[in-house]
């Protein structure tokens, strides 16, 4: 039973949801009582949920993940494509491998991952379908014309997943956060942190339990006429996109 929502417990699948927003996600499906999986690539997982290792830039992994989690825990019900990766640098010296590379993981990675839950979950004759795109995928971002696109292209995915399969109850949506506190921006050097902070009407980052109450709230009932929505989490860095 999900203790929030009163409903039955769902399956829940979060890919790269051994650290970081993912990680947060799970936990926050778990505390609410859904049976919950996460993909890692070899690392811990959150407490109360099912690791399964998986590339998502590999569609046999992406496929046998599934498979064992369909096996453990039943059909995925919740899928959010979260995991993601940054290859940042200027667009005149920016390798073509370095585009594709990011490209791969980010959007072909969350289509895989989508294409594979599809087919179940339209068995079921309902699925809900998150991905984690970036306020960058609207607003832009200097020095990350490669994740930009990946985030952007992941809008068109989702609009296109729910105009195919909305009439099925199948709906795909899209939470785009600014700046969070993870591995992924403690990367970042304290003025480019600081100028980013700056731009921030909330004048705040985020931690990644934020995001993950966007993506518990777009998966449950309260949210289930919300279909190919981009919800922003980004504390208005991105306003008026
Ligand atoms: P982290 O770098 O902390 O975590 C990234 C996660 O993605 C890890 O679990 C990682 O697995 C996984 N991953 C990367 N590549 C692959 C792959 N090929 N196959 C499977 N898993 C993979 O990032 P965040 O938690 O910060 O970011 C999570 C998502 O949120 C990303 O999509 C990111 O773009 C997005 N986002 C983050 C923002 C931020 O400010 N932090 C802002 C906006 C969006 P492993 O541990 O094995 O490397």
């Amino acid at each position: 039973m999900n203790h929030s929502t009163g409903q039955p417990a769902r399956t829940v699948l979060v890919t790269g949801g051994n650290r970081g927003i993912g990680a947060a996600i799970a936990a926050a499906f778990v505390a609410q009582g859904d049976r919950v999986a996460v993909t890692h690539r070899g690392s811990g997982v959150p407490e109360g949920a099912l690791g399964v290792t998986c590339d998502v830039t590999d569609t046999a992994s992406v496929d046998a993940a599934f498979t064992e989690v369909e096996e453990k825990l039943g059909p995925v019900g919740v899928l959010v494509a979260n995991a993601g990766i940054t290859a940042d640098g200027l667009m005149m010296r920016m390798k073509e491998e370095q585009f594709l590379r990011v490209l791969d993981t980010n959007l072909a990675g969350a289509w895989r991952c989508a294409r594979r839950a599809i087919t179940p979950m339209l068995r079921a004759r309902q699925g809900r379908i998150i991905l984690v795109s970036s306020v960058a995928g609207l607003h832009g971002s200097a020095g990350q014309t490669n994740y930009a696109s990946s985030k952007a292209g992941l809008v068109g995915l989702a609009r296109s997943v729910t105009r195919e399969y909305g009439a099925r109850n199948v709906v795909a949506n899209v939470v785009a956060p600014g700046l969070i506190d993870t591995d992924m921006t403690a990367a970042l050097s304290e003025e480019s942190r600081q100028e980013k902070v700056g731009g921030i009407p909330m004048g705040r980052s985020a931690s990644a339990e934020e995001v993950a109450g966007a993506v518990t709230w777009l998966a449950g009932p309260q949210a289930a006429y919300v279909a190919g929505a981009v919800i922003p989490v980004d504390g208005g860095l991105g306003m008026g996109h």
